[in-house]
C-alpha cells in the first residue's frame, strides 16, 4: 500500500464561486477521486486551516507521498511545518508539487532557487509532450496530452536542472515550459507537475489522474533502505579471508 497525503491550501474554493463550481469538494477532494482508481493507494487529505496545517510529525510519519497544491497563502504556511516536510523528504518521503506550488516554501527550500516563471491567463491550449518515453511516470499517458484551455506557464523557469525531465509543454502563444520535472533530494524523490490552475477542470481528467498515480508510485521509495556497514579504519582488512598463505 502507498499512503498519500493530499495537501491543499483550500482558499480559492472558499472565496471564489467560479472555483467552487469546478471543485465543489475542493481541489484536494478532486485529486482524492483521481487517485482512488488505484486500489493500492490510500489517500488522506489536509488543508492550511487544519491544526498545524495537518502536517504534524505523526501525520508525516504515516505518509509515503505528499501531494502539494498551494497558491494564495504560501507565506501562511508555518516555517516549522516546512522544516518537518523537508526533513521527511530527505529521509525518503515522496513529494509531488503541483501547479502554483512552484512558489511554495517547501519547493523553494528543496530547489534552492526562486522557482519563478512566466505566466498568462488567456485560455491557451496546452500541449504536454512526453520527452522521456521509458519513464514510469508516462506509462499509459497520451502523447501528447492536450488541455484545450489552461493557464500558460513559460520559461524561463528558475529551477535547478531536473534530474529527469519527463514532460515539456507548448502553448498557443508559442511559449514552452518544463511541465514535468523529477528531482532527488536526500533519499526522497520530488516531482513537479505544472497542470492544475484552479478555474479549469484539470483534476477531473483521467489522463491527468494517470500521471498523478504514476508519479505517486515513482515517488514512493521502498523503505527500509539497504544498510551500509562501514568498517573502522583501525580494523584489519578482511579482503583476503579464506586465502591460504
Ligand atoms: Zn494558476
Amino acid at each position: 500500500m502507498t499512503r498519500v497525503l493530499v495537501w491543499n491550501e483550500g482558499i480559492h474554493e472558499k472565496r471564489n464561486e467560479e472555483v467552487r463550481a469546478v471543485y465543489p469538494d475542493g481541489i484536494h477532494g478532486a485529486i482524492n477521486q483521481l487517485l482512488k482508481v488505484d486500489k493500492t493507494i490510500v489517500v488522506r487529505t489536509a488543508t492550511l486551516a487544519d491544526v498545524e496545517h495537518g502536517l504534524t510529525e505523526a501525520a508525516l510519519a504515516q505518509t509515503d507521498v505528499l501531494i502539494w497544491w498551494g497558491h494564495l497563502a504560501h507565506q501562511q504556511v508555518a516555517d516549522e511545518a516546512v522544516a518537518r516536510v523537508q526533513a521527511r523528504v530527505l529521509q525518503g518521503m515522496g513529494l509531488i508539487v503541483l501547479h502554483s506550488g512552484h512558489l511554495s516554501k517547501i519547493f523553494q527550500a528543496l530547489m534552492g532557487t526562486t522557482c519563478n516563471l512566466r505566466w498568462r491567463e488567456a485560455d491557451d491550449r496546452e500541449v504536454i509532450w512526453t520527452v522521456a518515453p521509458d519513464h514510469p511516470i508516462v506509462a499509459g499517458v497520451p502523447q501528447p496530452l492536450v488541455l484545450p484551455r489552461h493557464e500558460m506557464y513559460g520559461e524561463y523557469f528558475d529551477i535547478p536542472a531536473p534530474d529527469e525531465l519527463v514532460f515539456v509543454s507548448n502553448f498557443t502563444g508559442g511559449e514552452v515550459f518544463r511541465s514535468g520535472c523529477c528531482f532527488r533530494r536526500g533519499k526522497g524523490r520530488v516531482f513537479y507537475f505544472s497542470p492544475g490552475h484552479e478555474t479549469y477542470p484539470i483534476y477531473h481528467r483521467a489522463d491527468i489522474g494517470r500521471v498523478l498515480i504514476n508519479a505517486v508510485h515513482w515517488a514512493h521509495v521502498a523503505v527500509p533502505h539497504a544498510v551500509i556497514t562501514t568498517q573502522s579504519p583501525n580494523d584489519p582488512l578482511n579482503w583476503f579471508v579464506g586465502e591460504t598463505t
